[in-house]
């Protein structure tokens, strides 16, 4: 067991008045229950992240806070969008708990996964991350759209954990570290991975919204995904790379090809020249456009100026604290 065990569960909400209620007592169950087999300390809280509601959620967090004292909350300037609600929230949580749970107000992931969280954290993993077991309860859109979305990043080079949102335990360590990623473009699934430290996985079911409805449609997703593309992978660049190489390659062949045409006497006058010209510009303008393409991603991941490394445990030091 850790001894450093107090739990902060950042939950971003946005417009979610008819929830909020009904959250709030099943998640203080959950806390009051953990609490009292002293996996969790008194001092554990669930902070509620207002991200620029436009209905009465942020005065519900408020009452809430007022009556309960396992609830605390903040608030946002503005509608920031989920991921900037959800980093404002792990940011501050992490100046007063010893590890925190990230999930949704809408309660979709099945809150008894925490149990299992709190106790892989206990063993020693500083990243747990909840991964959906089966998508049952998902409308057949949701679904297929959800995991062409796992697929797609994979294929375009980005690692993430299939089936896993942002349903996580982080410990404070962890999230000390992440504060060094600097990136505006937030796409935070893919970006706790590259923190590294032991991490583990728990399954759950994902249940149907209980309330309210779902404020990612599917506009939302679409850019969702493409952020998560342009803020991790140079592959979109690699592509026109391969293609301008492929395009040059072919537009040698043409050459071969209108030469043996000319001589064979076949050719109109100015055919070869016009055809060749066009190919071998088309050819050396896409292959350069690539070239240029990879010195941009070169640029691109040095603005991000992301850590290069991080120590996760330094014998001298270890030696010095016994
Ligand atoms: N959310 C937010 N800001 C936004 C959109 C969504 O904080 O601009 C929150 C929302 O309140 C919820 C979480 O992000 O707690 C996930 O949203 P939702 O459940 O609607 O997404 P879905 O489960 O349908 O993908
Ligand atoms: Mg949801």
């Amino acid at each position: 067991m850790r001894k450093d065990n107090t739990l902060y569960v950042v939950i971003p909400c946005y417009n979610e008045e008819e929830v909020l209620e009904e959250t709030t007592k099943r998640l203080k169950e959950k806390l009051s229950a953990l609490i009292k087999e002293k996996k969790i300390s008194k001092d554990s809280r669930v902070m509620y992240v207002n991200d620029g509601s436009r209905d009465n959620t942020w005065n519900l967090i408020k009452k809430i806070n007022e009556k309960e004292k396992l609830f605390t909350g903040i608030t946002l300037s503005r509608n920031r969008g989920h991921q900037n609600a959800l980093l404002a929230g792990l940011m501050t949580a992490k100046n007063y708990a010893d590890v925190v749970i990230s999930m949704d107000a809408d309660l979709q992931d099945d809150i008894n996964a925490i149990d299992e969280m709190i106790d892989k954290y206990h063993e020693g993993k500083d990243i747990v991350y909840g991964v959906r077991s089966s998508r049952k309860k998902d409308t057949w859109f949701k679904k297929t759209t959800a995991q062409s979305f796992y697929k797609f990043m994979k294929f375009m080079g980005v690692d993430v954990v299939y089936n896993h949102a942002d349903y996580r335990l982080t410990s404070k360590r962890v999230l000390e570290e992440f504060e060094n990623f600097k990136e505006v473009n937030l796409f935070l699934r893919g970006m706790f991975p590259l923190v590294g430290y032991e991490s583990d996985v728990v399954y759950y079911e994902r249940h149907e919204r209980f309330a309210g409805e779902s404020k990612y449609p599917l506009k939302k997703m679409l850019n969702f995904a493409w952020d998560g593309i342009t803020s991790f992978s140079v592959r979109p660049i690699r592509l026109v790379l391969n293609l301008g190489i492929i395009i040059f390659g072919i537009s040698l062949l043409v050459l071969l090809y209108c030469l043996i045409v000319k001589i064979c006497g076949k050719a109109v006058t100015g055919w070869t020249f016009v055809v060749c010209s066009i190919w071998l510009v088309s050819g050396i303008q896409m292959l350069s456009i690539g070239i240029i393409g990879e010195y941009i991603g070169k640029i691109y991941s040095e603005t991000k100026a992301r850590p290069r490394f991080i120590i996760s445990e330094n014998l001298e030091e270890t030696k010095k604290n016994k």
